[in-house]
């Protein structure tokens, strides 16, 4: 009971203080928002990219609803500390515009217990630092992951020595995980951020001095400044060739593992033969490398054999017009019959008259 309340206490002191220090940062930005500050209702907002921030909720109710447009146009982002000392807000409503949420929105709404997006989630949520940390929200929440969405805001509870940043997740807040959120000796060695991950805010990994492997898919597109700021400097960047985190690691001095992601649609074979069992080189469309050599009969798709007048039929024309439909063929089967790279319409025209001649 004592230590609950003492670490409470404490919560509320170090907020407070967080507070103080933003507050005069505020001032000190001396904020252009006065140049074109709009008011609709409790509502302040400013005009941003694509549509408006909002800057100020000035109401004082239990619910709020922030609204999907104001004077017309969408509502993309909610501004830094736009609620923030907000102490009556219990139930918030997001709307399904939004971007981004910018530093502290939520700081010392400490009764917001209830979140909801208005229609659908975001796709992708850009968030800033220290979003809904001490609110009741957070204390709610499970341990491991705190997700608003798709968008990891941090983690709560025992750090793991891996961090999986698993298919739910689209996007990683401003420091989510730096040190000043999770202690540097939690001993976190590794971090992966799978296919679904699209944006990473800054420093989002920044001062985990024992983190010294990293996977980022090529689905990133948006990194933010310093994410391994402070991490090991042994620290090695996994990924594939191309990719923005490959860019990215040559930009920050980061050690980094670039790898091809074979595609294996394409087979290449100097001089197919149609109707012919030879033998291709199957190599990737994106760095020619030789993945295998593969033995096929050109033509037989649906694979009834290897005697090709008699194999080679109506079925394998049909086969490979759905597959340019749906693309619903195994892989391993020869369909690029003119042999420009591409599998197409020629395709099944070459097919046809193939088919047609041996009559
Ligand atoms: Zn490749």
């Amino acid at each position: 009971m004592k230590s609950t309340k003492l670490r409470t206490g404490l919560r509320r002191w170090v907020s407070l203080v967080i507070a103080a220090v933003l507050a005069a940062s505020l001032l000190c930005m001396g904020q252009p928002v006065v140049a074109q500050g709009l008011t609709q209702g409790d509502f302040q907002y400013q005009l941003a990219d694509d549509g408006v921030e909002i800057t100020r909720y000035t109401g004082d109710s239990a619910k709020v609803t922030v609204p999907e447009t104001l004077e017309g146009q969408p509502v993309v982002g909610i501004g830094p500390a736009a609620f923030a000392l907000n102490q009556t807000i219990e139930e918030l409503t997001l709307p399904s515009t939004l971007e981004y949420i910018g530093d502290s929105a939520f700081l010392l709404c400490e009764n917001l217990s209830r979140i909801e997006f208005s229609q659908s989630t975001p796709q992708v949520l850009q968030a800033g630092e220290s979003i809904l940390r001490n609110t009741a929200w957070w204390e709610a929440q499970p341990e491991g992951l705190v997700l608003l969405g798709g968008t990891a805001l941090g983690w709560k509870g025992k750090a793991p020595i891996t961090l999986v940043l698993d298919g739910r997740v689209t996007a990683v807040a401003d420091q989510a995980f730096s040190s000043n959120y999770l202690p540097s000796a939690s001993n976190l060695l590794r971090v992966e951020a799978g296919d679904s991950v699209q944006w990473l805010g800054s420093r989002v990994f920044a001062g985990q001095s024992s983190l010294n492997s990293a996977f980022l898919s090529d689905s990133v597109t948006h990194l933010g400044e310093g994410i391994f700021s402070g991490c090991s400097p042994d620290l090695l960047l996994e990924t594939y060739l191309g990719s923005a985190a490959e860019a990215y690691a040559q930009i920050w001095g980061i050690r980094c593992e670039a790898v091809c992601r074979h595609d294996y649609r394409w087979y290449y074979n100097p001089q197919p033969v149609l109707g012919q069992v030879s033998t291709g080189i199957l190599r990737c469309a994106n760095c020619q490398e030789e993945i295998d050599q593969i033995t096929f009969l050109t033509g037989d798709l649906t694979g009834e054999g290897c005697a090709p007048d008699e194999n080679i039929d109506l079925l394998d024309v049909m086969a490979l017009a759905r597959y340019l439909v749906n693309e619903n063929l195994p892989e391993g089967i020869y369909l690029d019959y003119q042999g420009d790279g591409c599998v197409d319409v020629l395709d099944v025209m070459t097919l046809t008259q193939y088919r047609l001649s041996v009559f």
